[in-house]
């Protein structure tokens, strides 16, 4: 279906962009800090992160609608931090659409073309092949207000595609839709991205939409980027405790660093259960550290049956929480500790309830540890 929409348009100036050692202060707030990112040609990178963290101003500088403290941005090899933004010819989609109400989706959708004076037989066809990459061919003459919410980003993102911009940037382009819509649009976003093969920054607070979308994921915390890496790699294999809280679920346990196993560190927990984790070299006996896993690698059985794992404790259930497709346990562990796990709502798989008896266990790959 995706081939068939706007099908002679490919991007012809892709290119990539080069962020060096960015720096944005307002007055004494410091929104962006010694902020260094390289996107490649073609790929779709999230910036991830909680409110405040400096996803917009980051995405503004580029733009050009911010000036940089310090630092420079590159697009295609060449610096653009003295050009301003029309002059940067990037697409950008914004979360309140940011269209003209008095004018038409014909006339949104052609407003960059008419700005660059282009020819009016041009500018038709341009415009009506954008209706067709965002699919919305029958609605030319309608205005802003006659179309819903994801309507009117779909005129939004033809408006910035149509003058075949090297660069897209999205600024949480589906904050305003419903769940439903929402998850459809990124859909529809990955694949309008994967076919015209555009550099894509884009801007969410919510981990669910970067991982579904991106090439590489840029998690940003306090103005810096605390990871950048794939959706499997900053999911699997955060690098600190900070991205391991913010994408996904993670249960934390306190405890410190007794000695070494084999390819393995033993932890002793605050309330003394001993935990196994991948050795780290940086690590030694003695730190006081963090121990993660999530909840869905924690095997739950009934109290009488044997798990035959490093990381092995008895608990009892102590909440139940039902949640659809899956069902979410509060198991308190024998040493006092509380884990949450979360099993599949399948067909077969053994269900439990408040006060049942439970073993539980996890493989000590499973496990992240962390600097507390
Ligand atoms: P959100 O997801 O809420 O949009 P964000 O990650 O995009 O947040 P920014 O909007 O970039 O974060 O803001 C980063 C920091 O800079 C915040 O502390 C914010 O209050 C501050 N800030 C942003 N713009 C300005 C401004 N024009 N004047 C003063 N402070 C600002």
């Amino acid at each position: 279906m995706v081939q068939e929409r706007g099908k002679d348009w490919c991007c012809t100036q892709v290119a990539d962009v080069e962020i060096r050692d960015l720096r944005k202060c307002f007055g004494n707030v410091t929104a962006v800090d010694s902020l260094s990112l390289t996107v490649e040609r073609g790929e779709f990178v999230t910036l991830l992160g909680p409110s405040g963290s400096g996803k917009t101003t980051t995405l503004m500088m580029i733009a050009g609608f911010e000036t940089p403290t310090s630092g420079d941005i590159l697009i295609g090899g060449e610096s653009v931090i003295s050009k301003p933004p029309f002059k940067r010819n990037i697409g950008m989609v914004f979360q309140n659409y940011s269209l003209f109400p008095h004018m038409t989706v014909f006339e949104n959708i052609a407003f960059p073309l008419r700005m660059r004076k282009l020819q009016e037989s041009e500018i038709r066809k341009r415009v009506l092949k954008a209706l067709e990459l965002v699919r919305l061919p029958d609605y030319p003459f309608r205005y802003p207000r006659q179309l819903s919410g994801g309507q009117q980003q779909r005129v939004a993102l033809g408006r910035a595609l149509v003058f075949d911009p090297p660069i897209l940037l999205m600024d949480e382009p589906l904050g305003a839709l419903d769940k439903n819509l929402r998850e459809y649009m990124q859909l529809e976003i990955k694949s309008i991205q994967r076919q015209l093969k555009i550099t894509t920054i884009y801007v969410t607070h919510d981990q669910q939409e970067a991982l579904t979308l991106s090439d590489r994921i840029a998690v940003m915390n306090q103005g810096r980027i605390e990871q950048i890496g794939t959706p499997q790699e900053v999911y699997e294999k955060p690098c600190n405790r900070f991205v391991a809280g913010f994408i996904g679920e993670s249960n934390f346990l306190k405890g410190k660093i007794i000695d070494r196993i084999g390819e393995t560190w033993l932890i002793k927990t605050d309330s003394h259960l001993p935990i196994q984790t991948p050795y780290i070299d940086s690590l030694g006996p003695g730190m006081e550290v963090f121990v993660t896993v999530r909840p869905e690698r924690v095997f739950l059985l009934r109290g009488e049956d044997a798990v035959d794992d490093a990381n092995h404790f008895e608990g009892l259930v102590e909440e139940v929480n039902y949640v659809g497709e899956i069902v979410k346990y509060r198991i308190r562990l024998e040493g006092g500790e509380a884990l949450w796990i979360k099993k599949p709502n399948v067909t077969g798989l053994r269900k439990y309830e408040e006060g049942d008896s439970v073993a539980v266990g996890w493989k000590w790959e499973d496990t992240g540890v962390f600097v507390g």
